[in-house]
């Protein structure tokens, strides 16, 4: 199993330089490389270079110049010129699909962020300095880079990359895991059913809170949002010193609620595969289509709509969203597959509708009085609302893998 991690690199104010500088030759070298492309392809021959045409280059080049090109690592630059040959394989795939797509464009030297390095010891390597209690990254060209390495990196680290976000630098690693033990069974099924209030009710009465101060932070993105707003549309190197500002506000802003949301994703997920066999969750698909608001014509008025809560779906559609439940339900799904714990999906149809009460199993829409209140008009069953819709989803996925096992 391969894994990626992701850390902040605190770089000298030299390293910094010569990180930037790092990426500019890159930039320099794809830009290079696509030109030589280019006019191949216009020339009356039709020329097509292939990456194995310009790999064979990079040895010259490098030693016609080598205060640049010659200063980084090779196989950092065959893997640049490899990036470039993707983006033209997907062009021409494109255009085989009778799509049109643009022809591959030169990258500005500030949209030039990424560097791979294919192989952690070559031009790079992880954890240079293994004695030392801080972690550090030596790059060729650029020497040891101290890293926030916030967690424990398991597994053999295969490949390294540098990433340049706003004025962050970061080094992204992926590491090969040996396959995870299963977990031990604990005898123990749940349903889930995903809310607004709360983040999630379980069918044995639980609530998982949304994400503390989410929506504290929301509000604040959407203030910085605001602010950037107010800024022309310029070229990222024309931008005055506040709406630099102003954008990486904005930038800081997002990561700090990606990262909450992700937090929060990876425990709740934790704890629901640590103690259930089976997870059973309502397909967000199928929900979103049944609950999407058709709109209702209006018969003394042609052309108009009546209004049926468009508005108020929107804002509910919006809180979906904050809540992040893709990306939980992502995470959910991993984490099962690799302790050998079941997760399904069901159709979530009626399930906030229907009485869990197993002699009644009443369905009618009248059961839901309010968001959060569910009362059966048949037996007089009472229970909060997402409670009842967990268990029915519970019910849902045992019947369907039920069904599967035959
Ligand atoms: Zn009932």
């Amino acid at each position: 199993m391969i894994r990626a991690y992701t850390f902040l690199m605190r770089p000298t104010v030299g390293q910094t330089q010569a990180l930037g500088e790092m990426l500019r030759d890159h930039c320099s070298l794809y830009n290079g490389a696509l030109q030589e492309r280019r006019d191949a392809y216009r020339h009356v021959s039709k020329t097509s270079i292939k990456y194995g045409m310009q790999s064979a280059q990079l040895k010259d080049i490098r030693a016609f110049d080598p205060e640049r090109q010659g200063r980084w690592s090779f196989s950092s630059q065959q893997a640049t010129l490899r990036r470039l040959d993707k983006a033209f394989a997907a062009f021409f795939r494109r255009v085989k699909a009778d799509e049109t797509p643009g022809y591959p464009r030169f990258r500005g030297v500030n949209w030039f962020d990424t560097v791979d390095f294919p192989k952690d010891g070559d031009g790079v390597r992880w954890n240079s300095t293994p004695h030392d209690p801080v972690t550090r990254v030596r790059f060729q060209g650029v020497g040891h880079v101290k890293v926030n390495q916030h967690r424990p990196v398991v597994g053999k680290v295969k490949t390294v990359s540098v990433k340049r976000e706003g004025r962050r630098w970061y080094v992204v690693l992926t590491a090969e895991q040996g396959e995870p033990e299963p977990l031990a069974p604990t005898g123990s099924v749940v349903g889930i059913d995903m809310g607004i209030a709360n983040f999630l009710a379980d069918s044995n009465g639980g609530f998982v809170p949304n994400p503390r101060h989410g929506r504290q932070a929301a509000a604040k993105l959407e203030a910085a949002q605001q602010a950037l707003s107010r800024f022309p549309r310029v070229r990222r190197d024309k931008r005055t010193a506040n709406h630099q500002k102003a954008v990486r506000k904005v930038a800081g802003l997002h990561r700090k609620v990606r990262c909450q949301r992700l937090d929060h994703a990876h425990k709740t997920a934790l704890g629901l595969i640590r103690e259930h066999d089976f997870v059973a969750y309502e397909d967000l698909k199928i929900r979103n289509m049944v609950k999407a608001p058709a709109p209702k014509t209006d018969p003394d008025q042609p052309g108009a709509f009546l209004p049926n809560g468009a508005a108020a779906k929107a804002g509910l559609n919006k809180s979906i969203n904050d809540a992040g439940w893709g990306v939980f339900l992502t995470i959910l799904t991993s984490k099962a597959e690799s302790a050998g714990r079941t997760v399904i999906a069901v159709d979530p149809r009626n399930t906030s509708r229907t009485c869990p009460r197993p002699t009644c199993g009443h369905v009618a829409a009248e059961n839901r009085t309010t968001q959060e209140k569910f009362h059966c008009v048949a037996c007089g069953h009472t229970a909060h609302a997402d409670t009842v819709g967990a268990v029915n989803v519970l019910r849902a996925g045992l019947v369907r893998r039920d069904a599967r096992q035959g």
